[in-house]
């Protein structure tokens, strides 16, 4: 007899078809563009063996018991795993497939670009050529800062937080220094040239501050109007990590009352952000439409990833890449 599995999106094509292709599967997807509606997710769910999630789709308690009895995997398309409730989980043994590891280029390459394009007022430029604002070449026009010589701050120097620091490490050059914050010592910090550092020596000491850390109850708003009246007045704030890691009301707050150089975020609260925000009101915040892992090759390595989670837990063998 075949295993369900509800597919929550449509994946690239290479993932999509081998999940086509598993003469043991029946599929059953949910096909439209948008994410689906929870009513619907509730009632598709109903009587399936594995499930292969997206991180628009909540996996909690309500979820799990709509599934019923014959859930024996659950499989997310992201590294991050906040939408789920582990626990809920962990009492089921059920066991929770992610993807780590492919998609760190990617995000560790759009940390850089949002440091740069915050640094050197890319959404500002951008907005003047279109406007016509741009006149004749002016000396005192535009200026943004650039990071050579600069302290770089990483919180949470993980697979993308090193990657990171990787990256912006020729930016800042020799007299440059790169400083990081985790809950844990990183032994291969000492090889990249990364110094661990508390949590309000990064604040105090950054120019640019990195959040790459997971999403937790720790972590949830972490990032608030006391943390950023400890940080540098004209410091580079950029998460491409997890929206709620920052509280966007005090980020409002904060940018009005003249804090920060600039601030780049790929990731927001809500997502989507409504056009009207308060947030996009202030030229100095560059914000992109969670694009960190939005390459077709790593999308295509995501979804192999999953979809190997999924057939391997539906199958009860053990998962490539489960959540430990
Ligand atoms: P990872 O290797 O597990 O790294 C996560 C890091 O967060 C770890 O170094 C961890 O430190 C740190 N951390 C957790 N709680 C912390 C706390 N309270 N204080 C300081 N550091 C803390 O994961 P990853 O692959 O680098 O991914 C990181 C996150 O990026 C994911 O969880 C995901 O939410 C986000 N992400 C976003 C995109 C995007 O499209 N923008 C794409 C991929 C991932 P310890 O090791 O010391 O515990």
């Amino acid at each position: 007899m075949s295993s369900k599995v509800l597919l929550t999106r449509t994946i690239p094509s290479e993932p999509q078809k081998f999940l086509e292709s598993a003469k043991d599967i029946e599929l059953i997807q949910w096909k439209e563009k948008s994410v689906i509606p929870r009513e619907k997710l509730l009632e598709m769910v109903k009587g399936v063996d594995g499930i292969l999630c997206m991180l628009t789709d909540k996996i909690d308690s309500e979820l799990l018991d709509a599934a019923g009895p014959n859930l024996k995997v659950v499989s997310t398309l992201s590294v991050g795993y906040d939408h789920v409730d582990l626990n809920e989980l962990r009492k089921r043994s059920i066991p929770l497939g992610y993807t780590p590891g492919v998609l760190t280029d990617a995000t560790a390459e759009i940390t850089v670009m949002l440091v740069l394009a915050a640094a050197r007022r890319m959404r500002e430029g951008i907005r003047a050529v279109e406007n016509g604002e741009w006149g004749k070449w002016n000396p005192t026009w535009m200026l943004g800062t650039q990071l050579t010589n600069k302290t770089v701050g990483i919180f949470g120097l993980g697979r993308i937080g090193s990657a990171t620091a990787l990256r912006l490490k020729p930016f800042i050059g020799n007299e440059g220094k790169i400083i990081y914050c985790s809950r844990t010592e990183k032994p291969e910090a000492a090889s990249i040239g990364v110094i661990k550092v508390d949590f309000d020596v990064l604040l105090r000491d950054s120019d640019v501050i990195c959040i790459c850390s997971a999403m937790n109850e720790e972590t949830n708003e972490m990032f608030n109007y006391e943390v950023f009246k400890k940080m540098k007045k004209n410091v580079i704030l950029v998460n491409t990590a997890r929206g709620n890691i920052i509280r966007q009301k005090d980020l409002c707050r904060a940018l009005s009352e003249g804090m920060f150089g600039s601030v780049g975020l790929d990731v927001c609260t809500p997502e989507p952000l409504d056009p009207n925000d308060p947030l996009l009101k202030f030229n100095k915040v560059t914000v992109i439409p969670h694009l960190g892992s939005a390459t077709l090759e790593t999308r295509t390595l995501m979804g192999n990833i999953a979809v190997k989670n999924v057939l391997t837990g539906v199958r009860g063998e053990p998962l490539p890449h489960s959540v430990k």
